[in-house]
């Protein structure tokens, strides 16, 4: 398939009157940044790196896993790249991970969760990225946490890895940043003791929907309650961007409503740094957001937060679109 570039998507976005915003893409393999970058992402939010140990009978080797990340990087030439280690369990499964049969499996054994377990392939994966550091910007992201002490954890876990590859007098570089995704209710309130720990953090929208409302997220029969554009979301979400800029730190946002183009004027509005989509809404999200007035934005996020119901949030969102261009 051709890969266009369309030249609007080649400048980094930003608002009418100024507001930049990091347009990132999520990717699923190395291979993938190569379109990511070819239509016009600023950088990438997800790597989903569980898609490397999917489908197949032995996790991939630290090698694999460098080479994966080398090749990211590569296409990235300078932009950032946020490298998520393995999210899986839930409805990730790896066939050489052994998770026991589970009532609610998204409640369970999945993400940062299983890597006291499997510390093998987390302190692989670990010094994987960290080898990948001097070719680049990267950013080492970890799911599902959702306290403060795995926070401690993951940060040991990292000095871990860089004892192991100094041990092995293999070179890694210090530019790298550390975050966590937030996509676990509790964690919105260890953002101020967390942030003395990471350099970012990044919001992921389609598990924080699932914990926040109670809703599993790929069962049919309560998808209407499975709503991003609940007031109560959206109140979560001005909290956690608010929360997390008053600790000057960096805050993106990569879960699918980030590629929603009527979801745009409540991101923009946020203020977030970075919002990661899919590599096709990347155009045409920066080609939206130019249109876009940043404080009028705000002022209706302020305004949403103060909804009653996602049917009132939609209808403003629908009825204050000249409002704030
Ligand atoms: C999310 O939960 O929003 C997210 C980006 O992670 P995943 O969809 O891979 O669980
Ligand atoms: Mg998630």
């Amino acid at each position: 398939q051709a890969i266009k570039q369309n030249v609007h998507s080649k400048s980094a976005g930003c608002t009418n009157d100024g507001k930049s915003f990091e347009i990132a893409a999520n990717i699923a393999s190395g291979d993938e940044a190569e379109k990511a970058f070819a239509m016009g992402a600023d950088g990438i939010g997800l790597f989903r790196t569980e898609m490397l140990y999917m489908d197949r009978p032995s996790a991939p080797t630290e090698e694999e896993l460098y080479q994966a990340f080398c090749t990211a990087v590569k296409f990235a030439d300078g932009k950032p790249v946020i490298i998520r280690t393995m999210d899986i369990g839930g409805d990730k499964p790896a066939e050489f991970i052994k998770i026991p049969k589970e009532h609610n499996p998204f409640l369970g054994y999945r993400g940062v969760r299983i890597c006291e377990e499997y510390n093998q392939l987390f302190q692989d994966q670990l010094k994987a990225i960290l080898r990948a550091t001097p070719l680049g910007k990267i950013k080492i992201m970890v799911p599902m946490v959702s306290s403060y002490e795995e926070v401690l954890w993951i940060k040991s876990e990292v000095e871990k890895a860089k004892t192991t590859l100094r041990d092995l007098g293999l070179t890694y570089s210090d530019s790298y940043q550390l975050g966590i995704m937030i996509e676990v209710p509790s964690i919105m309130f260890m953002i101020d003791a967390c942030c003395e720990h990471l350099d970012f953090l990044s919001i992921g929208s389609n598990d924080l929907t699932q914990y926040l409302i109670a809703v599993d997220r790929d069962n049919h029969n309560v998808s209407k309650y499975y709503n991003c554009f609940s007031p109560a979301f959206i109140k979560a979400l001005k909290f956690i961007a608010d929360s997390v800029h008053k600790n000057g730190k960096w805050i993106g946002l990569c879960g699918e409503m980030g590629g929603m183009q009527k979801a745009l004027p409540i991101l923009t509005g946020l203020g977030l740094d970075e919002i990661s989509m899919s590599c096709n809404a990347i155009a045409r999200t920066k080609e939206e957001l130019s249109k876009l007035d940043f404080n009028l934005c705000s002022a209706l996020v302020d305004k949403l937060c103060n909804a009653k119901t996602a049917e009132e949030v939609e209808y403003l969102l629908e009825h204050e679109q000249t409002q704030i261009r």
